[in-house]
């Protein structure tokens, strides 16, 4: 696997983008760093009485648009330059979804594998310690991301409002529904990935009924991607992996009954009757629909040309290396690129925000209908996009993105 920086890789697309605006310098190069960015020191008390520090990271990327809006990391490999990468995604995607937000991100370099609860919470408070004056409601909002979850959340959101001295659920997102959290937020990415693919299918004529899928990563994107491909359309998912390898069956798999297995056995391999195969495999496998849901840099200038699939639905950020997108593209394989495909998370994350704001909550079937209306809505523009300047998905969908940054840029007189 290509061992790539993922910042750089954001500045090259940021860069063919600029071409094809023809960005000025200025603007160009202040679209290329983050505005802010906060580094923290985290003394916390472990369970054996010792003192441990950790090393944490806030980045706000781009704030012309609205509060900095991204979820925290906590991850061992956790690196300034993948919080950098991650908040300059998140700028895109909530200009792309014409959301009235920048993009941010923070991660902690820890091993929450390795930490008591008690541990855990104590560094969650902490974070929130340090970065207190640096986030708020129309600041910037934290939400969950790898390794970080609603539990989490509402620690962070705790300590804030004990600091402020008041409650502010609308400070962070993701957080359990009891405390203001949203309905629909668990399966929304994978949800607002069928909206386009939906959209997708009509454009190119593809019968999802009778469409084959592959789905790279079994986690949350994974998983409910899984299902709900099945439920939406009767699509057939018959290959599905995680970090241990691949399962294939080519009479379809039971989504559940392989969730159900991992939990038990920690691993979708060796799930009865399938064919193990590698995550490489699963990448290069004759089917309709190819979604990775995992990692980054897992399609290459290596693979890019094996690939078969019609449509790559890429649920991951940042799966595809900028080298793979022009092989893909002149292969006629529709990617619906990651900041367009995974934006139903913080799609519903935003309107988390709104229901805090509002102190009231709407029903399930009222958030799926709104998240549906903003990811088709997006999907177009960046189709017609695609078509007006001649250009491949990603292409277009950073060429809407970066115009209504520059926009509110230019409004607010900053260049
Ligand atoms: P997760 O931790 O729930 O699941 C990740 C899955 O990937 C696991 O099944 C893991 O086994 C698998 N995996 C790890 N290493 C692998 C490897 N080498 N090969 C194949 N599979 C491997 O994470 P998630 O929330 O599902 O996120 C997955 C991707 O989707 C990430 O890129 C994330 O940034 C992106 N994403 C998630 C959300 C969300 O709301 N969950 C939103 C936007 C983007």
């Amino acid at each position: 696997m290509a061992k790539l920086n993922p910042f750089e890789v954001a500045q090259q697309q940021l860069d063919k983008c600029a071409k094809i605006l023809r960005l000025n310098p200025g603007m160009h190069s202040f679209l290329r760093t983050p505005m802010r960015e906060l580094h923290v020191s985290l003394p916390v008390r472990m369970d054996n009485g010792s003192v441990k520090v950790f090393q944490g990271f806030r980045v706000q990327y781009n704030d012309a648009k609205g509060p900095t809006k991204g979820g925290i990391r906590f991850h061992p490999e956790e690196t300034i330059d993948t919080v950098r990468a991650l908040a300059a995604w998140m700028t895109w995607k909530c200009a792309l979804l014409d959301l009235p937000l920048g993009g941010g991100k923070g991660g902690v370099i820890c091993n929450p594998k390795e930490m008591s609860q008690g541990e855990l919470e104590r560094l969650s408070r902490a974070y929130i310690r340090e970065v207190c004056q640096f986030i708020g409601p129309s600041k910037d909002v934290p939400a969950p991301d790898v390794y970080t979850n609603p539990q989490i959340m509402a620690w962070m959101m705790d300590e804030y409002s004990k600091i402020t001295g008041k409650n502010q659920f609308g400070v962070i997102t993701g957080k359990p529904l009891s405390i203001g959290g949203s309905a629909g937020r668990e399966d929304a990415t994978a949800r607002g990935g069928m909206y386009t693919i939906r959209e997708a299918a009509k454009v190119l004529g593809i019968d999802l009924k009778k469409a084959t899928v592959a789905i790279q990563g079994y986690g949350n994107a994974g998983y409910y991607a899984a299902r709900l491909v099945e439920a939406f359309f009767g699509s057939r998912v018959v290959a599905l992996s995680d970090s241990r390898g691949g399962i294939y069956s080519k009479e379809g798999l039971n989504p559940d009954a392989v969730r159900e297995y991992k939990l038990k056995t920690k691993s979708v391999i060796k799930f009865p009757n399938t064919k193990l195969i590698s995550n490489e495999e699963l990448l290069e496998l004759e089917v309709d629909i190819l979604m990775p849901a995992a990692l980054e840099n897992v399609i290459t200038e290596k693979n890019a040309a094996n690939i078969k699939a019609k449509i790559i639905a890429e649920l991951a950020n940042g799966p595809t290396i900028p080298e793979a997108d022009t092989i893909l593209y002149k292969n006629g394989i529709h990617v619906i690129p990651d900041f367009l495909c995974n934006a139903g998370g913080v799609t519903v994350s935003y309107f988390e925000m709104v229901q805090n704001f509002y102190m009231y909550y709407w029903e399930e079937k009222e958030v799926h209908e709104r998240l549906d209306k903003k990811m088709t809505t997006a999907y177009h523009s960046v189709l017609s996009t695609s078509k007006k300047y001649n250009i491949n998905m990603r292409q277009a969908a950073y060429v809407v993105a970066v115009e209504r940054v520059v926009e509110a840029i230019k409004l607010r007189g900053w260049v």
